[in-house]
């Protein structure tokens, strides 16, 4: 049967556009539909402008420091208003880009909702397409728990495009996101509170990282309130929002910002069309080759809710195009040492296992770890540490995991994420040279074993 295309991506974001690009290329008739804006969540309303806005936020440590280097500063003024001015024209250049690279390689872009109508079947805009192959890479949403004034918070989606800086915020959770914002509220200004429900935030990664980042964050005036979770949110006659903690304490603010958390963009996608299935956790459920249980249809990115970053949502596109129409080049995506940064103040790099999940996994650990204060804050009376920190299999000498708090950790880690693919030694990194005078150069001068 003749179809209308090869292949049908539903979401121009970051996987959606890769696999439909290299699909393309590799000679396959391909449409890719987009609802809302082209690049996806991470050009929109993720990586890119939150990245900027770190940098916005950053430039505050930048004059601090000013004066230990012997420059006198009038008092700075930040105004919100222009940041995020110029990062809307940014991200219009960006959408501009995306849309060209699209059509430049022959993809058939069509602006609209998708919904899959059959199991080769999808209808945007009242017109039916035929698809030998279509690709779910609909991304994920912020989910916010459902407690009475849910609707007076706001997420990541609002906050790039807030009219004002909040003067009193409170942020809410304890992953990526929550800390990052934390970050840039409080970087810009914001008196910012960060509540998160468990013992301490950022489960899941190295433990000496999670407790130094919070001494770090502490030392910068947050305040971090952990064990602590927000029952009901409330307007004030003044505008303000009360928000009622379990514990009974109120706490007063003017934005309640939500980051607990992303669901998969399922909505009105027409499953029920399908004999897509769904995991326990809601997400697609797919293979190792990223094929749903309908024959025809895959997903890729978020929407599956493997690991749910950009590098890896291009890494499954790039590989379920070059399954599809040039197997002699598929590879399946590692998910082993996939390095990656929190982009807190001071950022978080880290690549490889943590000293729990190698104890856990049964390694006799190694572990190297080294606390200072950077150099460029020796004129400055900053007293902010870097951490840095190796863990070894005892055994084998290859080393496992590498961690870092610290400025440029995210810079600093992609070339260790190099290494550590390549089964570095810890003896390989001892020989390695250092780049002096750098902060990463520790990386490879760390010779006393910490425990
Ligand atoms: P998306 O990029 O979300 O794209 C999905 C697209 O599908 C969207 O454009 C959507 O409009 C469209 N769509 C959905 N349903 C339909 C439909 N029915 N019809 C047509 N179109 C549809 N990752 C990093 O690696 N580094 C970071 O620094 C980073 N920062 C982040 C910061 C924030 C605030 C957030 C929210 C995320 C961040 N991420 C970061 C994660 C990253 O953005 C995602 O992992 C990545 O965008 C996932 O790509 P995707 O292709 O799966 O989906
Ligand atoms: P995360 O899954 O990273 O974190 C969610 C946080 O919210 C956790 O601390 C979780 O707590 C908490 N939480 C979940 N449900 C509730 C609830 N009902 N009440 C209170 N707290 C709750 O999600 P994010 O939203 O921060 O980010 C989504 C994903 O986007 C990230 O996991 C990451 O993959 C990606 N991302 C990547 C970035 C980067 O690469 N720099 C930046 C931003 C996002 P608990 O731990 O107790 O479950």
């Amino acid at each position: 049967m003749a179809y209308d295309f090869d292949l049908f991506v539903i979401g121009a974001g970051s996987g959606g556009v890769r696999a439909a690009r290299f699909a393309a290329g590799f000679g396959a008739k391909v449409a890719v539909a987009e609802s809302r804006y082209l690049g996806g969540t991470c050009v929109n309303v993720g990586c890119v402008p939150k990245k900027l806005l770190v940098y916005g936020a950053h430039v505050a440590d930048e004059l601090e420091q000013a004066a230990g280097f012997g420059w006198t500063l009038e008092e700075g003024h930040f105004d919100w208003g222009t940041l995020i001015a110029n990062k809307n024209r940014e991200i219009e250049r960006l959408n501009g880009i995306y849309r060209n690279l699209l059509v430049n390689s022959g993809v058939t872009l069509l602006e609209g909702h998708a919904r899959i109508t059959g199991a080769n079947e999808v209808e945007l805009d009242g017109q039916r397409y035929s698809a030998e192959h279509i690709l779910i890479a609909t991304g994920g949403w912020p989910q916010v728990p459902d407690i009475p004034g849910k609707e007076l918070a706001i997420t990541s989606n609002e906050a790039f495009y807030l009219k004002d800086l909040p003067r009193r915020v409170l942020v809410v959770g304890g992953g990526y996101i929550a800390v990052e914002f934390a970050g840039i509220f409080q970087g810009l200004g914001a008196d910012t509170t960060l509540l998160y429900r468990g013992d301490l935030f950022l489960r899941g990664f190295d433990g000496s990282v999670r407790t130094h980042l919070k001494e770090e964050l502490e030392k910068r005036g947050l305040n971090l309130q952990f064990n602590a979770d927000i029952q009901r949110i409330d307007k004030l006659d003044d505008g303000s929002l009360k928000a009622t903690l379990k514990d009974g304490r109120e706490l007063i603010a003017d934005c309640v910002f939500y980051a607990t958390g992303r669901r998969p963009m399922l909505d009105n996608l027409g499953l029920e069309n399908t004999g897509v299935e769904l995991d326990s956790r809601g997400f697609i459920r797919v293979d190792e080759q990223y094929q749903t249980t309908a024959p025809s249809i895959l997903a890729i990115g978020d929407v599956i809710g493997r690991v749910q970053l950009t590098p890896v949502a291009l890494a499954e596109g790039m590989a379920v195009a070059r399954r599809l129409f040039k197997p002699e080049q598929y590879r399946p995506v590692d998910y082993q040492n996939i390095p990656t940064a929190v982009f807190s103040q001071p950022p978080i790099g880290t690549v490889g296992l943590t000293e729990e999940q190698a104890l856990e996994a049964g390694h006799k650990v190694q572990i190297f770890e080294s606390r200072f204060r950077a150099m460029k804050l020796t004129l400055t009376d900053i007293q902010e540490k870097t951490l840095m920190k190796l863990v070894v299999d005892a055994e084998t000498d290859k080393v496992l995991g590498c961690h870092m708090v610290g400025p440029d950790a995210g810079e600093i880690i992609q070339g260790l994420g190099v290494a550590l693919k390549a089964g570095a030694t810890k003896l390989q990194f001892d020989e390695t040279i250092g780049v002096h005078p750098t902060a990463a150069e520790e990386f490879v001068t760390m010779r006393t074993v910490t425990r």
